[in-house]
Formats: C-alpha cells, sequence, structure tokens
C-alpha cells in the first residue's frame, strides 16, 4: 500500500508485520493528520461545564465549533450552549486585544452570572501575545469569581496537548470548596462528556448500586461540584486519552486512586460496574451490581439476537479519537456478529495498542494517526462494510459508497451503557444494511 515512508511504523498488519505499533508521535507534516488543534482538545474537555462561561479569545473561525456540532447535556444550567467569541479583527491584532477581551469579560459576566469562566486563546492570541493572564486576575478581582486562562494555541502541539491544558485548568478549580475529608464509597466519574444523555445513563448504574457521585468531571458538570472532586474516594476515568492526565494529578495531589474503564459494549459496561464494587470491596455493592448487570443483559441479549443474524459475516474499520475506545468497539462489534478489519486512533498509547492487537483477529489493520487517503485504501483493501468514526471520517464512508457509524462528539444517540448497546446494533444495522448501498458504484 502507498503510505508516506515516515510513517510506517505507525501502521501493523496483524500476524504479518514484527515491528510494534509506534504512537506518541508528532503528526508527520504533510500527512493531513485526521487529529485536531490544541484548541479543539481542550474545549472538549472544559465545554461541558454547564454553569460556567466559555469564552473564545480569537477569531470567530475558532469559534465555529458550538454546541450545536457537539451536544454535551445538561440537567440544569445551559449557559455551555453559548457561544461566545472575542472576534478579534485586524485592529485587534496590529494593537493588542487585551481591551477587548476585558470588555467583552465583563459584558458577559453581568449578564450571564456564570460560576466562574474559561478563556480560551488560540493561535492569533498566541502569536500577538496579549497577557491573557493578567486580564484574567484583574477581573476575577473585579467580578469576584474565578476566571481560568486556557493558552490553547492550535499551533502549539495537537488535540492531546489540549486535553492536557484542559486538566491543568480543572486542576486550579478542583479543591478550592470545602473540607479535605473523604466522603466514603463515593467517586468522581471523569471522561464522560454526556452526549446524548449518556451519563445519565451511567450516573443511574452507580446510584443504585449504592455509589455516591461528588463530581462528574465534564459531563453535566458544575463549577462547585469540581471544586469539591477532591473529597471523591475514588476516580472513574473513561475516554483515558483525555483524563488520565486529571487523574494522575488529583493522585498525586489528593491521593485519590483512579480506574480506567470504558462504558461501552456489554462486557466492558459490566466490567466498569463490577471493578468499583471490588474497589469498595463491599459485598452489597456487588450484590446491587450483580443483580444489574443479570437484568440489564438478560433484556438486551434477545434483543441483539436479530441484529446479529443480519449483521453476521460484515465487516467493520474503526477510526476514533482514543484506542480505549476503539477496543470496547471491537469487542462490541464481535457481540453483533461484525468482525474489525481496520482499527485505529489518534491519541492511543502503546499500552492500549497492544491490547488491542491482542484482541485483533489476524490480518487486521492497526494504525496510529492515519491521514485520509492512507484511511480510504485501509478500508477498500480490507473491503469493510462500514465505517465507524467522527465528522472526519463521514466523508470517507460516504465517498467509498459505504456505511458510517458516528461514533464521536457530534452524535445525538446515547451509544454508553446498556441501552446504548441496543442503539449502537440499531445504528450499525441500519447503515450497513441501507438499501442505498445497492445504487452506490464501489471499486472494492
Ligand atoms: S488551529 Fe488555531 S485558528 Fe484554527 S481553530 Fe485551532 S486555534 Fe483556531
Amino acid at each position: 500500500m502507498d503510505i508516506l515512508k515516515e510513517r510506517g511504523n505507525q501502521v501493523v498488519t496483524k500476524g504479518l508485520d514484527e515491528h510494534e505499533l509506534a504512537c506518541d508521535k508528532a503528526s508527520l507534516a504533510g500527512s493531513v493528520s485526521q487529529r485536531a488543534c490544541v484548541f479543539c482538545g481542550s474545549r472538549v474537555v472544559l465545554y461541558p461545564i454547564a454553569d460556567a462561561l466559555h469564552l473564545i479569545h480569537g477569531p470567530i473561525g475558532c469559534a465555529a465549533y458550538t454546541w450545536d456540532i457537539r451536544g454535551s447535556l445538561s440537567s440544569g444550567p445551559q449557559i455551555h450552549r453559548l457561544s461566545f467569541s472575542t472576534d478579534l479583527q485586524e485592529k485587534q491584532v496590529v494593537f493588542g486585544g487585551e481591551k477587548t477581551l476585558k470588555s467583552a469579560l465583563i459584558e458577559l459576566i453581568d449578564q450571564y452570572q456564570p460560576k466562574a469562566a474559561f478563556v480560551y486563546s488560540t493561535c492569533i492570541v498566541g502569536l500577538i501575545g496579549d497577557d491573557v493572564e493578567a486580564v484574567c486576575r484583574n477581573v476575577s478581582k473585579e467580578k469576584g469569581i474565578d476566571i481560568i486562562p486556557v493558552q490553547a494555541p492550535g499551533f502549539a502541539g495537537s488535540k492531546k496537548d489540549g486535553y492536557k491544558v484542559a486538566c491543568d485548568a480543572l486542576m486550579k478549580l478542583i479543591g478550592t470548596m470545602g473540607t479535605n475529608e473523604t466522603i466514603p464509597e463515593s467517586i468522581n466519574i471523569i471522561g464522560d462528556f454526556n452526549l446524548a444523555g449518556e451519563l445519565y445513563l451511567l450516573v443511574d448504574y452507580y446510584k443504585k448500586m449504592g455509589v455516591k457521585i461528588v463530581a462528574t468531571i465534564t459531563g453535566d458538570g458544575r463549577v462547585d461540584d469540581i471544586r469539591q472532586a477532591h473529597k471523591a474516594a475514588l476516580n472513574i476515568v473513561q475516554c483515558s486519552g483525555s483524563m488520565s492526565n486529571l487523574a494522575r494529578q488529583m493522585e498525586a495531589k489528593y491521593h485519590i486512586p483512579f480506574l480506567r474503564v470504558s462504558y461501552f459494549g456489554i462486557e466492558d459496561m459490566s466490567e466498569a460496574l463490577y471493578e468499583v464494587a471490588r474497589y469498595f470491596n463491599s459485598k452489597s455493592m456487588m450484590d446491587k451490581a450483580i443483580a444489574l448487570v443479570r437484568q440489564e443483559v438478560g433484556d438486551l441479549i434477545p434483543k441483539l439476537a436479530f441484529y446479529k443474524n443480519a449483521l453476521t459475516g460484515k465487516k467493520a474499520a474503526i477510526y476514533v479519537g482514543g484506542a480505549f475506545k476503539a477496543i470496547s468497539l471491537i469487542k462490541a462489534l464481535r457481540m453483533i456478529g461484525v468482525q474489525t478489519v481496520v482499527v485505529g486512533s489518534q491519541t492511543g498509547n502503546k499500552d492500549d495498542y497492544k491490547i488491542m492487537q491482542d484482541i485483533s483477529d489476524e490480518g487486521t489493520i492497526l494504525v496510529d494517526d492515519t491521514n485520509p487517503l492512507e484511511l480510504t485504501q485501509f478500508v477498500k483493501a480490507k473491503k469493510a462494510d462500514i465505517l465507524i468514526g467522527g465528522v472526519k471520517e463521514r466523508p470517507i464512508a460516504y465517498k467509498l459508497g459505504i456505511g458510517f457509524c458516528d461514533h464521536n462528539h457530534e452524535r445525538k444517540l446515547a451509544l454508553a451503557g446498556y441501552e446504548g448497546m441496543l442503539n449502537f446494533a440499531r445504528e450499525v444495522y441500519a447503515t450497513a444494511m441501507s438499501p442505498v448501498f445497492q445504487f452506490t458504484k464501489t471499486d472494492h
């Protein structure tokens, strides 16, 4: 296949290639990576905090990525749905944008009374060098709320660096409210962003087991809960690519251990519940978890049978943000009879890729930080029937005339938990079996 020479070690065919899958590298210039910018990474993590003000200090283009595209739901305040920008123009680029930032902050705080504010500096601000920290400090004193600068110029790295910047911003809030007393048998749910209301399902499962939830970070997030997150006895981390850093910082500073989990697919969802009961060494919690899993899986398996019958023999390609999610997806697809033939992620690490390789079938192509041309070739070579990815992968699938399942931040359907597994099966079925594909021209 036609792969850029320097990217050769970031692609492995299981059973054919001997080398390890290389990862954690900067994207190759000219490769047109599917990764997004630093600002995007910071915004993915922080935006779901619903009672905070989110102000983008930069040209209006950076603010195009609004709530409409990434619908993290809130059960209460909705300030996060409003997209604010200082809309820097030529004048501010030449003479500086600090005055514009200050007046925008004051106006927005007066109008919306947020619990805190995040100010995102994007590329232009990184170049012109506005003293965003000083403006935030001064307005914070004047208005009496925390205003946290998020230095996220897109050119400074990739989405992964944005996750780190966002975790640092969260650490400025955590520990600023309440005592240092740990709440027994309590957790923070970290790394679920409440897309299509998924978090509501997870919170419900844990509550049924008798687990107390201190903060959800950041799906359906609230500033005051995050301030008290240091009181939790355990951190449960999903989307480990973005939030493991926060869990590690909290472990170092507040001695809160963490568990990495995934809520996608029956196996991983159930394990996410059992692991918490095991950690707290609670028989009553474990009994409740077993009863819950028995009930949910008992309801689900007969419903999945139809989809498994119809889909058996279909092949899927997966390309998502984090490798941990890709691992769950391989298992979830297997459960409905679909074989994964291509799998990759934007930001996977060595450990996740090792697991991914172990559970993949012989001949599966594994890839780190791919580009559209590579991905197209892989999908064609392996004759995949559907591509599972995000907004940037969708056009690839449609151009190839194959099915597409959105498993990224733009989706409007809950895919986590047991309910989510059924939605996922329906979604894969609907796209893979769509009659429209008999009219598309495919050369593979
Ligand atoms: S790359 Fe720079 S200009 Fe583009 S969205 Fe990201 S921060 Fe804004």
